[in-house]
């Protein structure tokens, strides 16, 4: 049996190139950034060298790179750091209702404090309507925050238009750009965004390690109080392995960025080709155009895809339903209901990201064996009379 991995937007494997660069950190390498002989002056280099990676990455300064403890910390401080900040400013916040749940989660709990958000919508193709946005605005807004790419069906918003917008409303901006980073080219400049949060799990670093960027002059809160690391902007001693990985990471994800792209494309349009050629009252959810390269997220009509995730398993073959963070749960995924995919499709629907270790035959074993398990599903579904399976 095969064990093929598509779910590269849950999170992905280690490099190699970046353990290697990590596991000198671990050990003989330990000492404290903030120590100031030589093995703390060390792997303070070492964190700085990072800083460089991932600003390089995404065409930022060095000095706006700030790590923290995971891409939800990142979002979390954008979010607190913020409303904290211009509290006295206003108390309203605009985003979407399609953003990742430690942004939607981190909002609601300041809606208990005081604070109104509005949700923007989403059109048939999973994109936010610009017009809205910026009839949302009221001399309130403190925050705007929309995702840069979204983790369940792909889409890519229009960040440099919508922060445009902010910008000419003197408002601040926020983008989610975790599922972005490594699979679509990002510069800070040219969107024009205030603050941005990324994480090295899902581009082939460790888990545990996230950053913020924050654009040079942009003031908010601390979220992390503490000692005063992070040019005293957030607190608590360096993961240096995790930020030494992190950095390798966004290193060969700018190296080999065009490869990466053009790869994980040519292997998700193959599996959308066979999905929709081979296997009959299926739909690809979100526009195909802007989109996320390696992300496909499919509706399998009649039947469960929570039953199609455990007879994959079965064959060695890793996909999601909805998001990993939705999927202990069984609420219909709230991306699919924005886009307006009625509940029972919604929980007939599966996420495929594909990544750098996937290849064709990965793909054909794939595609063959969902023929084989959504044939079988529907046999055995209650509406198969019906549709005459
Ligand atoms: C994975 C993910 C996060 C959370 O990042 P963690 O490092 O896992 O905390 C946030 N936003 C999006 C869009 C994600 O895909």
């Amino acid at each position: 049996m095969r064990n093929v991995y598509l779910d590269y937007s849950a999170t992905t494997p280690v490099k190699d190139e970046v353990l290697q660069e990590m596991l000198p950190y671990f050990t003989e390498k330990y000492g404290n950034p903030s120590s100031l002989y030589d093995i703390g002056l060390e792997s303070k280099e070492a964190i700085n060298r990072a800083r460089e990676q991932v600003a390089a990455l995404i065409n930022a300064k060095p000095s706006e790179i700030y790590f923290t403890g995971c891409g939800t910390e990142a979002d979390n401080w954008a979010v607190f750091g913020t409303a904290e900040k211009l509290r006295a400013k206003g108390n309203h916040i605009i985003t979407t209702r399609v953003e990742h749940h430690a942004m939607l989660h981190s909002c609601a709990a300041l809606e208990k404090d005081g604070f109104a958000v509005t949700y923007l919508d989403i059109d048939k193709d999973g994109l936010i309507d610009l017009k809205q946005l910026e009839e949302a605005i009221t001399d309130k807004t403190i925050l705007i925050s929309i995702m840069l790419v979204n983790n369940e069906i792909g889409t890519i918003e229009p960040i440099k238009e919508a922060a445009a917008i902010a910008r000419k409303h003197q408002i601040l901006f926020h983008t989610d750009a975790v599922q972005a980073l490594g699979n679509v080219p990002i510069d800070v400049k040219e969107l024009g965004v205030d603050m941005l949060s990324v994480s090295a799990h899902k581009i082939y670093g460790p888990k545990g390690v996230g950053a913020l960027y924050i654009r040079k002059g942009v003031q908010i809160n601390n979220y992390m109080h503490g000692g005063a690391q992070e040019n005293r902007r957030r607190a608590g001693t360096e993961n240096v392995p995790g930020i030494v990985g992190f950095g390798k990471a966004a290193e060969i994800a700018l190296r080999d960025l065009d490869k990466h792209i053009e790869h994980s494309k040519k292997l998700r349009d193959h599996l959308r080709e066979r999905i929709l050629a081979e296997i009959p009252d299926t739909f690809v959810n979100g526009t195909m155009e802007h989109r996320h390269p390696g992300n496909l997220n499919v509706t399998f009509e009649y039947i469960e895809g929570e039953a199609i995730l455990l007879l994959l398993n079965q064959l060695g073959i890793c996909v999601s339903t909805g998001s990993a963070c939705s999927s202990a749960s069984l609420e219909p995924s709230h991306v699919l209901s924005a886009l307006g995919v009625p509940v029972e499709m919604i929980h007939g629907t599966v996420r495929f990201t594909v990544g750098d270790m996937t290849t064709m035959e990965d793909i054909d074993y794939v595609a063959d064996s969902l023929k084989m398990v959504v044939q079988r599903l529907r046999e055995i579904s209650s509406v198969n009379s019906a549709k005459g399976w």
